[in-house]
């Protein structure tokens, strides 16, 4: 990872797996060369990258329990014996180390440490890890969107996301899909003058031309961008109000239509 990189963030190494989705190798500060999978759905772009780099897995996280998050953790444990992070209230395999918030992911060998919060809203039993300046959220948030609400509700997921939202601007959104395109048009159909999200639509464009990801991205221009993390602004709340053609009076209610408008959208 190039962008934003300084002495004192960390060392992520993105593996793509099926059509959309980033499994990140988190690597250890004291010893680059062993990393931590975040959500691996599956093995073998996994163990290509390890064999490839001669990095060695030495931990899973794992954010909620869908199989396109947790289809390539039986394969990775079958000949390790490594310590796996997961959701205090999801069945998720590898028999992990249930967290639920205010609990922490200790990796200390490694000198990786990270704080738990519940999210619940796209399952319900979501968690999403943060340290280092980075957060690995799952489909919790995406970049200028969010996760589809499978088993949660509107009001669970508006909470989620704005605890997350109240994260420090520069920390660095590590989401687990590559939605932000189709997601930056949604954005410019509720604020067809947010220039941010114009000129995010623009760099998106020309990095997706040359294979790059648009992850991580960050707080700050999540908050710019994101219609969901703006469900208190005046534009939103019209945009949403016009859709719905129906008065709205909280930011809850604001929330569940554009996701609803979300879901529908093409
Ligand atoms: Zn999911």
């Amino acid at each position: 990872m190039i962008r934003g990189r300084s002495d004192n963030m960390l060392q992520v190494t993105p593996v793509r797996a099926f059509t959309d989705n980033y499994i990140w190798l988190i690597h250890s500060p004291r010893d680059p060369r062993q990393v931590v999978a975040v959500d691996p759905g599956d093995a073998a772009p996994v163990e290509r990258i390890l064999a490839d780099r001669s990095l060695t897995l030495s931990g899973l996280l794992i954010t909620h329990h869908h199989g396109d998050h947790v289809g390539g953790v039986a394969d990775l444990l079958r000949e390790r014996s490594i310590p796996v992070y997961g959701p205090a209230n999801e069945a998720i395999p590898g028999n992990p180390t249930r967290l639920r918030e205010g609990d922490r992911a200790e990796l200390s060998a490694l000198g990786l440490e990270f704080s738990v919060l519940d999210v619940p809203g796209h399952t319900a039993g979501h968690i999403a890890y943060v340290g280092h300046g980075a957060l690995f959220c799952g489909d919790t948030l995406f970049s200028a969107g969010c996760g589809r609400l499978f088993e949660g509700t509107a009001e669970q997921m508006h909470t989620s996301l704005s605890k997350l939202a109240a994260l420090p601007a520069e920390t660095l959104v590590y989401c687990a899909h590559e939605y932000t395109l189709s997601n930056l048009k949604f954005g410019l159909a509720v604020e067809p003058d947010n220039a941010a999200t114009a000129r995010y639509l623009a760099e998106c464009r020309d990095l997706r031309a040359r294979d790059q990801a648009t992850i991580p991205s960050d707080m700050r221009r999540e908050r710019n961008v994101n219609p969901f993390l703006r469900c208190d602004d005046e534009t939103v709340k019209q945009a949403a109000e016009a859709h719905a053609g129906r008065a709205l009076h909280s930011h809850t209610e604001v929330f569940a239509v554009i996701r609803q408008w979300k879901d529908g959208f093409r």
